[in-house]
This record gives structure tokens, C-alpha cells and sequence, in this order.
């Protein structure tokens, strides 16, 4: 049985930031555009962009565990996979994992997942477990063997900030990606290596906010280089394939001096050698972006190729994959969210959004357990269906609104996608851009949901017009984050 990636898919948040902007505010030369997330974007609700396309009704049910890997998680003591797994609807005996403190936490995630889904194919003796064991085991066990035949979700997601003005600030970016791994991949795990090496490259003192950098010449020559030809030349003997063989390596580099020169210590051609000219265009999405990286590197794969992925971090987490048929129906199409971007304009937006400057302090009104109560409407997205006349509604009610039929309704998650009835832009509600879109959508199953629309600026809201549900961030009420949903024009990033 041969295990892997089956599905991937990546978020970009609409925002760029050119070079230009940064040098026309600072006066340093800056080139390229880094993404940048909305004012009410964070990794988990980038991980939930990213995850969502993924779980499509076939698959979701087959999802045994949800992985949230990233280094600026929303809190610190708090797991993010498990309000993941709520968003995107899972049910509760899904098994919960958190990675972090390392730029590899998604190459480490990775790797358990992985081994753990070779494990789990194999029983006792070593012998694969055919479908029919698997099948006729679950039948027997129920959820205890689901993760035999079952799926791992796997979201890696960094929302990057330093310093203002700091060298870091034009390369870095923000970004997530979802991978689900099991048995039945278009990219199958040929072989992987592991293995570990102290630098101070990069680091963030614990209760800081700004990452620090350590001598650039120093980290590139000792770190990235040195610790990236080891992960590739171990890689290649490990699975007794020569650099010739393999279509592309993606790995990630601080900046694109640094990705040239692991190219040329990896003796790899330019066309071998992934990530480079995504850094340009996006940034550097911390342990994020070797998997957008990756994602992009997919898209161009043929069946028969093999592509290797060197995670970086204290070490690394190397993996070489081989792509198969499967792929021509499950590229992910990286480029055409790629093409989704809207530039801004103004780098005080950029410090808003960030909280990097003062701002009118908001108090609004949190409860625990109000929060705790509404858990399934707010973040699972929970509305009613009447059982009589199939009619949706949002929020609960008692009455059917349509054929008055009492106490008859059912919870069912409201869909992804809506049509404008009506909207209005609020410029007295306090934001970071100044104003604040509200629309009414109405269903096609029928029901209507009234909400914020967000990553508006640019586009021209019209009634008729399809917005498409979009997990974020509201506000800090109670001295933690509230989360709900909010309506964006649904174009290419649907996936
Ligand atoms: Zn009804």
C-alpha cells in the first residue's frame, strides 16, 4: 500500500504589497510584493480558507485527524487545530494535533502523519492491509480502525509581522496550506530523512512579538546551505536516486541570494531548483511557504516525476515524492490564485491591519459562555431547516417562517455560496479602511443570512452578484479572539 498526499491546497490572502511601497516609505531598495492578510485575517482563519475546498462531502467524512502546524497560531496555550476542525464542520472524535516553535513544524507535522498512515497500513507482521481487511475491520471497530482507511488533514499557515521598517519586512508573507494524506495519493512517498542541527539563524524570544536575525552570512553559509545539501544528498541515498532523476526540489530561503546558492551547493539546474520566483511574487510565508511552494511545484508535475521537498528549521525534514496518474484531477491550481490579487495602495493600511500603530480602542461585549453556547451557529455555521417545507433559516428560530409548522427543524450547516439581495457601506462603524460593507444574501436551497463583506476593495458589489461565506476574525471582546463568519466575492479562490 503506498501512502502520501492526496489533495493540496493553498490560500494566499488577496493583499499585496510591492516592493515600491515599502521603498517609497523607508528609502530602501525593495523589489517583488509580499501577501498580506486582511485586517481580520489570522493563520487559523487562513487554515480554514485553505482546508475547506478540500472537504468535499465524499471525503470529509473519511477525515480521522486534523493537524494545525504554524508559529504564530493564535494563541500560545489554546489549540487552533480543534477550532479548525469545528469551522470546517468535523465532528468531535476527530484526533487533535498542534505543531509549532520551529520553521519545519509542518515538515515535522508531515512526517508523523505520514509514518503514522505507513503504520497503520501494515499490521503486526508487516504485510500490507488490502481494502478488504480494512473494510471488514472497521465493520468490527467502528472509529478505531478509521484511521487505517482514513484521512489526515494537514493545515500549515503563518501570519508573518516584524519590526516596521526592519530589513526582513518586503520578504516576508502570509499564506496557508491544507494537505490531506492517506492511501490513496497522487504524490506517494518514495522515501524521507530527518535529522537535526542548533543555529541562530532566526528566532523569536518567547512573550515577543518581532522575530530577530542573526548574521545573514553566517545562516546562509551554516544553515541553509549547509543543512539543505545534507537533507538532499541524504535524501537521494536514502531512496538510491540520483539528482538527475528528480524533476524539482522545493526548499525555502530567506531570500532569493540565499535560494541560488542552495541551488548551486544542491548541483541542481535552474528549471530543478522550486520556491524562488513564488518568494518574489508573495514573500515568505514562514514554515508556510515550502508547501505553497510545493503546492506550485505539483501544478507543473507529470505522472512519473519525482519531487523532492528539503523542510528547513534547526535541521530539517526532507521527503521525496512520486506523482502518478491522479494528479490530471487533483492539480490545485495555484497560479489562478495567484492571479486573484488587489495591491495596496497604503502602508498605514498595512500598519492597521497589523496593530502596528495606535488605533481607537474598541470594548466590545464578550461572553465565555455565551461564545461556548453558540458555538455551532458562530463558528460551524449552524443555521435551521424546516423538516415539513425543507426551508432554511438563520438564526434558530421556533416557527417555520415559510408554512408555519412549530418545533419541526433541523441543524444543517448553511451553504457555501449566496446571492446579494441587497447592500449598504457603513462608514461609522470603526475600521481599519474607513468603511465597512454589509450585504444580504439569500440562498439557493432557500433562507437568507445578513453580514460584513470583506476583501471588497477594488470590486464593485452589485445585487445578483455571488458571495461566498469566508471564516474570520471579528473582534477581541473578553480579551480573546471572536470569531464569525463574513461574506467575500466568490471568484477563483474556491479551488
Ligand atoms: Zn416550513
Amino acid at each position: 500500500m503506498s501512502v502520501g498526499i492526496e489533495r493540496i491546497h493553498a490560500y494566499i490572502p488577496r493583499y499585496r504589497i510591492r516592493g515600491s511601497l515599502f521603498q517609497s516609505v523607508w528609502g530602501k531598495p525593495a523589489s517583488g510584493a509580499r501577501a498580506v492578510a486582511n485586517y481580520d485575517e489570522d493563520a487559523l482563519t487562513m487554515g480554514v480558507e485553505s482546508a475547506l475546498p478540500l472537504l468535499t462531502a465524499d471525503l470529509r467524512e473519511h477525515v480521522h485527524s486534523v493537524t494545525f502546524a504554524s508559529n504564530t497560531p493564535p494563541y500560545t496555550d489554546k489549540s487552533s487545530a480543534v477550532l479548525l476542525s469545528i469551522a470546517c464542520d468535523l465532528t468531535s472524535d476527530v484526533e487533535i494535533a498542534d505543531f509549532s516553535c520551529s520553521l519545519r513544524a509542518g515538515g515535522a507535522a508531515l512526517r508523523t502523519l505520514l509514518d503514522r498512515a505507513n503504520a497503520t497500513g501494515t499490521n503486526a507482521i508487516g504485510a500490507d492491509v488490502s481494502d478488504a481487511d480494512v473494510s471488514s475491520a472497521e465493520a468490527a471497530t467502528g472509529a478505531l480502525s478509521r484511521g487505517a482507511s482514513g484521512k489526515a488533514l494537514l493545515t500549515v499557515s503563518e501570519i508573518q509581522v516584524c519590526e516596521p521598517g526592519e530589513a526582513l519586512e518586503p520578504g516576508l508573507g502570509d499564506g496557508a496550506v491544507s494537505l490531506v494524506i492517506g492511501s490513496d495519493p497522487f504524490a506517494e512517498l518514495v522515501g524521507r530523512v530527518s535529522f537535526s542541527d542548533w543555529i541562530y539563524d532566526r528566532w523569536t524570544v518567547s512573550q515577543q512579538r518581532f522575530a530577530h536575525t542573526g548574521d545573514a552570512r553566517f545562516a546562509s553559509e551554516f544553515g541553509y546551505v549547509k543543512v539543505l545539501q545534507q537533507a538532499f544528498e541524504k535524501l537521494l541515498a536514502q531512496c538510491q536516486t540520483t539528482r538527475s532523476q528528480i524533476s524539482k526540489v522545493v526548499y525555502s530561503a530567506p531570500d532569493s541570494k540565499v535560494h541560488k546558492d542552495v541551488q548551486t551547493a544542491l548541483d541542481l539546474h535552474p528549471d530543478q531548483a522550486f520556491g524562488r520566483s513564488l518568494a518574489h511574487q508573495i514573500g515568505i510565508a514562514g514554515a508556510a511557504y515550502p508547501f505553497l511552494a510545493l503546492a506550485q511545484a505539483f501544478d507543473a508535475s507529470q505522472p512519473g516525476d519525482l519531487v523532492a521537498l528539503l523542510t528547513y528549521g534547526d535541521g530539517a525534514d526532507a521527503f521525496l515524492f512520486r506523482i502518478n496518474d491522479k494528479i490530471a484531477h487533483r492539480r490545485p491550481q495555484t497560479n489562478r490564485l495567484l492571479a486573484e490579487s488587489f495591491d495596496l495602495a497604503h502602508y498605514g493600511h498595512y500598519l492597521k491591519f497589523r496593530n502596528l500603530v495606535a488605533q481607537e480602542e474598541l470594548r466590545p461585549f464578550s461572553s465565555e459562555v455565551q461564545t461556548w453556547r453558540e458555538l455551532a451557529v458562530d463558528i460551524r455555521r449552524h443555521g435551521q431547516r424546516c423538516t415539513v417545507c425543507n426551508e432554511v433559516s438563520f438564526p434558530k428560530r421556533r416557527i417555520c417562517q415559510t408554512c408555519k409548522a412549530k418545533d419541526h427543524m433541523e441543524e444543517v450547516r448553511l451553504p457555501d455560496v449566496g446571492t446579494v439581495v441587497t447592500f449598504t457601506r457603513d462608514r461609522v462603524i470603526p475600521s481599519p479602511v474607513g468603511e465597512i460593507w454589509m450585504a444580504v444574501v439569500d440562498f439557493e436551497q432557500g433562507g437568507r443570512f445578513y453580514g460584513q463583506v470583506t476583501d471588497i476593495e477594488g470590486e464593485s458589489l452589485q445585487t445578483g452578484m455571488p458571495l461566498r461565506f469566508t471564516f474570520r476574525r471579528f473582534h477581541e471582546g473578553g480579551g480573546y479572539h471572536n470569531y464569525f463568519w463574513k461574506l467575500r466575492p466568490s471568484a477563483v479562490r474556491e479551488g
